[in-house]
């Protein structure tokens, strides 16, 4: 055994609709020395992600759950301690899926080694990342935006989001974002460069957005769901595109809502509006386009044209309460839990 700690958060019990710190426990447990091949990681960044809300659950999607008594998954960006790799050296940073603990051995062929001097290192996660991509990806293979049509997506200020709609921008497209709040609306506009923002909050929210998309709606990138999904349907245009990405508000949702069923209403617009719908994992397209994504981010980075906003949580202790706010709208960028130190 090496003399190594880890703290750990994990998934205590599943959650029935809205989680609670309940639902986490805090750990230690020794950290074995590497065998042949692997690492010795000790966390840097820990990314949150409305994808782990899925993960504390049991029921049936893309991925398998968190075991309860497991420590919680999620992308890392960490710095080698010891290495029984070739291919790594101790010292080096990486990427890696080593979730929410501090220390956490891994086999290093599951990990990607970041050069720190080409970005800062939290972006690994976020704008240079898996959100990054995700928005990269899903606008660009299924909204397909062309210069002159409007793109709507809702949690704008946040990673997915604020990229969808400067890269729909940088595509000679309108982009109208939804966040909740002036400050975040106000962000999205006057630093991200939107053509509108409006506030979700808003009493007159469907009105407000109406007036911002005067020639109707041609790709609107679902991350939402709900009360905006359901204001955003009377606005789409004809062929409209619907990359369905996240449905975040609905994620805590223990029951149906209440109400006439709208299924029928929905087909019927898209069969009338000839709308194209199509949900999306990113990671089906990281072989096609990945590489094309971190070529041209990189240089919108550089340029200007791609800016990121991160939200930077101090401390494992404090990741189920950040995770919690996330799902309500409370961070405002790129949710990361700054573990330990860039430098040791
Ligand atoms: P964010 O950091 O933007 O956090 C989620 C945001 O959702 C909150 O900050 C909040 O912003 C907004 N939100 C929460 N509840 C509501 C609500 N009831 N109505 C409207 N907005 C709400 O998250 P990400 O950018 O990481 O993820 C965005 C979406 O993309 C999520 O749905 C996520 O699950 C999905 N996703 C999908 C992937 C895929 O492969 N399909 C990969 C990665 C992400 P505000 O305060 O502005 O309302």
């Amino acid at each position: 055994m090496s003399a190594v700690t880890s703290t750990r958060v994990v998934l205590a019990a599943r959650p029935h609709g809205e989680p609670t710190t309940d639902n986490f426990r805090i750990e230690t447990a020794q950290v074995p020395s590497p065998a042949d091949g692997q690492l010795l990681l000790r966390t840097v960044y820990l990314s949150l992600d409305p994808y782990m809300r899925g993960r504390m659950s049991a029921a049936e999607s893309y991925a398998e759950p968190v075991e309860v008594g497991d420590t919680m998954v999620g992308a890392t960006v960490s710095q080698v301690v010891e290495s029984r790799s070739p291919r790594i050296e101790p010292g080096a940073y990486v990427l890696a899926y080593s979730g929410w603990q501090s220390h956490a051995l891994v086999d290093g062929n599951a990990v990607r080694v970041l050069d720190p001097d080409r970005a800062p290192l939290s972006t690994a996660v976020g704008v240079l990342g898996m959100p990054g991509f995700t928005a990269y990806s899903g606008l660009l293979k299924i909204g397909r935006p062309q210069p002159g049509e409007t793109v709507v997506v809702a949690a704008a200020s946040g990673p997915v989001g604020s990229a969808v709609g400067q890269i729909a921008r940088i595509r000679g497209a309108r982009a109208v974002g939804i966040a909740g709040g002036p400050d975040k609306c106000a962000f999205v506009r006057d630093e991200l460069g939107f053509d509108a923002a409006i506030d979700h909050r808003a009493p007159d929210f469907a009105e407000q957005l109406k007036a911002a998309v005067p020639d109707g709606i041609d790709v609107y990138f679902e991350n939402v769901g709900g009360a905006v999904t359901a204001a955003v349907l009377p606005l789409l245009n004809l062929y409209a595109r619907i990359p369905v990405c996240g449905l975040v508000s609905q994620y805590n949702a223990a029951s149906m809502p209440e109400g006439p069923d709208r299924l029928p209403g929905f087909m019927g617009l898209v069969l009338t509006k000839s709308l194209t719908i199509r949900g999306f994992i990113q990671s089906e397209f990281v072989q096609a386009m990945y590489a094309d994504f971190e070529r041209d981010a990189t240089r919108w980075i550089g340029e200007g044209s791609l800016k990121y906003r991160e939200d930077v949580v101090d401390g494992l202790e404090n990741a189920p309460t950040a995770f919690l706010g996330m799902l309500h709208g409370k961070n405002f960028g790129k949710l990361v839990v700054r573990v330990g130190p860039e430098r040791a």
